[in-house]
């Protein structure tokens, strides 16, 4: 639903959020932080700022739904806002625009009080912003698929189920961490081809994938599936997500049950949920399937999720190395692509999800899938982009990768646009890698 919180003339009195490449006052995500010296806490992104909620509680600044909600946000945790439904992320949207807009009623007393209640984000530590219960990763990205599936079965790139399951499997939630950290490079069992027997060892093949992160706000009750026309209740909001792939590791342990510690190593989120209500003016059609691609079965198939379920999130995948930082030189761009590359909406996948009654909880979090468009300036991994690390990618500085060094620092950037609506970014999802830990 698109409000006044969305009206492009909407400026702040907070300077810096007008113009803002990703927090301008229409985005307002929301995160969990530590200012200098204080505890982990609820906020939101406003330009270069963080609105601290639980200051502007003691300011008294939130009454009703707004206050019910707010206080919900400003804990260690975002859980229990996201348990708390549309609703309360709509109360408390519309009273911090109000409060962060340059002409709102309570913009005098908010500025007044701008000391209390905005921190310098760079001097703030961000935190994971909920407690993650379950995580589970789809694989809704075709292309994705597709080259991943010619690489390892070219006659048979995608499997029978492809385009009537949206296939997942249900991967790690302890380790999955907030952008900023290092990811150590795992030690496990390889076994390349030309080897008669594995050996344990670190891994050769690490790798990225780039995926949109769903967070899920209300969860559903064990045994009651979620009709898909209700699934859009369910999303709480979205971030930027790196899937960390030890690509070897994967192909020798994944017969028959899938991935396990190929992924378990760690998964990176930004640390901002930009809220489905945010993303509001962002959403699109679903694309068209290809010509003879079957229709979705009816509890996958809703006409309002065909017509507006998708979003339109361009993506960009970036890479810093050793080499590159110690001459100042700025990353190399690696890949871009977008979030409407996904062959399933996020609604089909919640769908998916509970249609065997299965429960999701506020917090869970999924993985979209690696989200790759047509062709290598679109993969969304290293193991298509180098066709299985055949063809090393060139960075501008002449060095070239197959899969990622020590020392290799991967960023994705995500920014929703769509005309006649200010842009909304997601912030950062940034990792370095760490050698691995010697062996025993
Ligand atoms: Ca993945």
């Amino acid at each position: 639903m698109i409000d006044e919180t969305h009206d492009p003339a909407r400026a702040s009195w907070v300077a810096s959020a007008n113009g803002h490449a990703l927090f301008p006052i229409q985005n307002l995500p929301l995160g969990v932080f530590s200012p200098p010296g204080g505890g982990a806490r609820g906020g939101i992104a406003i330009g270069e700022k963080i609105f601290d909620i639980s200051a502007a509680l003691e300011a008294g600044l939130f009454s009703g739904a707004a206050r019910e909600a707010a206080e919900a946000a400003s804990g260690r945790t975002l859980n229990p806002l996201l348990e708390a439904g549309p609703a309360a992320r709509q109360a408390l949207r519309r009273r911090v625009s109000d409060l962060l807009d340059a002409k709102g009623a309570d913009a005098g007393k908010a500025k007044d009080l701008a000391n209390r209640l905005l921190h310098d984000a760079a001097s703030c530590q961000l935190h994971l912003p909920a407690r993650v219960g379950d995580f589970t990763d789809f694989f809704a990205g075709i292309h994705h698929a597709h080259t991943a599936g010619t690489i390892s079965r070219p006659e048979n790139p995608l499997m029978p189920n492809y385009k009537y399951v949206p296939v997942a499997y249900h991967s790690r939630a302890s380790s999955v961490a907030v952008s900023g950290g290092t990811v150590r490079r795992p030690n496990g069992q390889r076994k390349p081809p030309q080897q008669a027997a594995p050996d344990f060892g670190p891994c050769r093949n690490l790798d990225y994938e780039l995926e949109l992160g769903v967070w899920v706000g209300t969860g559903n009750d064990l045994g009651s599936p979620i009709p898909i026309a209700e699934a859009g209740r369910h999303v709480a909001g979205f971030c930027l997500l790196n899937d960390w792939s030890a690509r070897d590791i994967q192909s020798w342990e994944s017969q028959p049950l899938g991935p396990f510690l190929a992924k378990s190593l760690s998964t990176f989120v930004s640390p901002w949920i930009v809220t489905a209500e945010a993303l509001a003016p962002f959403r699109m059609a679903q694309p068209s399937r290809p010509e003879g691609d079957p229709a979705p079965l009816p509890h996958l198939n809703d006409a309002a999720d065909q017509a507006n379920g998708c979003y339109d999130i361009d993506f960009q995948v970036l890479i810093s190395t050793p080499k590159l930082r110690a001459a100042g030189a700025e990353p190399h761009l690696l890949s871009r692509s977008n979030a409407s590359m996904l062959y399933w909406t996020v609604a089909q996948m919640v769908a998916h999800h509970t249609s065997n009654g299965c429960n999701l909880q506020p917090g869970d979090l999924f993985g979209s899938g690696t989200v790759s468009g047509l062709g290598t300036g679109a993969a969304g991994c290293l193991l298509e982009m180098t066709r299985g690390g055949s063809n090393p990618v060139t960075l501008h500085n002449g060095e070239t990768r197959t899969y990622l060094q020590d020392g290799d620092e991967i960023i994705f950037h995500g920014i929703a646009s769509s005309p006649g609506h200010v842009p909304i970014g997601f912030g950062e999802c940034r990792g370095t890698v760490t050698e691995a830990l010697p062996l025993g």
